[in-house]
């Protein structure tokens, strides 16, 4: 049933997280005057050494901004965020209230929701204002798109074509109307696969397309919720070249290497439930920092097991691999990733009352990314 009432531009935080958030920059600026430093400047484009009482009022505040974020949940309960999911699709339309539900109780508090083409946005914001703190959504058109509409994901690769300029003419106008209810531009990105990407024409239009949804993104200081099937490096190239300091990339499946230069150039990188059967997710996991990964699920596709839909529920198994693979607590997991998801969409964090979120890092963003290697 649609809702006739427009959903609103964010969920707003609570009074009481308003409060607590208040209360604890207020604390944090006294200590700033105790220390008697500057104090550290946010973001990226700080270039200035900080002293070493600047540094120490930094961690402070790192730990201040976890400790609100963790406030804002019961406790012993976790925050998971899954970063990618097509909760739009037609097969979670019957039972979509109890998937929710499911998540929730696993932990997984909310979920980005990413488009494919038009023919998903109004269901989104459909969904959205049915669970306004769950469904996080992300507009974009997808480089693949299904000949013969939108339907089923799973096993339904046979009907799928190259993204068309026309399909992008279609949706800019419905993305760029719904710019401030957005966190993100997504699904986005290039998919080389030879069976619907055979020739460099399709390349050139695929590149187009992302090209300008990037240019969009950066108008908007949005981030990119990235695909890049069979294109790994052709895409973090293209993203580098048009100055995208934002882009989240999901399931990545090129080599490791270059998911590394990736990261070297702030990118995110999300790991969805089949991490459990598939090698080449695992060595991924393995060849990134924590400080670069974020959870997904990509549902209803590339679950723990091949024939079922997958769910945001299944963002706690990637947890608990990533806690594995890192050799640290779930909980620590947990907190590290949801920092990392704060930071890579500023626009959620500050939704929440986190209003800066790269104070969450203790590790700095590079300054001056390297050049990418050739190949
Ligand atoms: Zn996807």
């Amino acid at each position: 049933r649609m809702s006739s009432s427009a959903p609103a531009a964010f969920q707003a935080p609570s009074a009481n997280q308003v409060r607590q958030n208040r209360q604890i920059l207020e604390e944090l600026q006294e200590q700033k005057k105790r220390l008697g430093s500057a104090g550290p400047k946010a973001g990226r484009e700080s270039g200035g050494e900080s002293s070493a009482s600047g540094k120490q009022s930094q961690q402070q505040q790192q730990q201040q901004f976890k400790c609100a974020l963790q406030m804002q949940q019961p406790a012993e309960q976790l925050h998971l965020i899954d970063c990618h999911a097509h909760l739009a699709d037609a097969c979670f339309l019957e039972d979509i209230d109890t998937v929710v539900q499911k998540a929730i109780k696993n932990g997984v508090q909310q979920a980005i929701v990413v488009s494919e083409s038009i023919e998903n946005f109004d269901r989104i914001f459909e969904l959205q204002s049915r669970h306004p703190s769950f469904i996080q959504p992300c507009l974009g058109v997808h480089p693949v798109q299904q000949a013969g509409g939108p339907g089923l994901l799973v096993g339904g690769e046979s009907r799928n074509r190259c993204v068309q300029l026309d399909d992008l003419e279609k949706a800019m106008p419905a993305i760029e109307a719904a710019a401030d209810r957005l966190i993100g531009v997504g699904e986005v990105g290039l998919d080389f696969t030879p069976r619907w990407c055979p020739d460099e024409a399709a390349r050139e239009t695929q590149k187009a397309v992302l090209r300008r949804q990037a240019e969009f993104a950066l108008r908007h200081d949005l981030t990119l919720n990235v695909h890049s099937r069979s294109a790994g490096h052709h895409c973090i190239e293209l993203l580098h070249s048009l100055g995208v300091r934002r882009a989240h990339l999901h399931a990545f499946n090129g080599r490791p290497h270059y998911a590394v230069t990736g990261a070297q150039l702030g990118y995110y990188f999300s790991i969805p439930p089949e991490v459990v059967r598939d090698s080449g997710k695992q060595r991924l996991v393995a060849a990134l920092p924590l400080d670069r990964l974020l959870l997904e699920t990509d549902s209803p596709v590339l679950g723990p097991t091949v024939d079922q839909r997958n769910e945001p529920s299944n963002a706690r198994l990637v947890l608990e691999f990533i806690a594995k693979d890192k050799a640290i607590s779930t909980e620590a997991a947990a907190a590290a990733l949801l920092d990392n998801t704060m930071k890579a969409y500023p626009r959620l964090a500050r939704a929440q009352g986190v209003p800066n979120p790269q104070l969450l890092s203790s590790t700095p963003m590079m300054q001056n990314p390297q050049p990418l290697s050739p190949n």
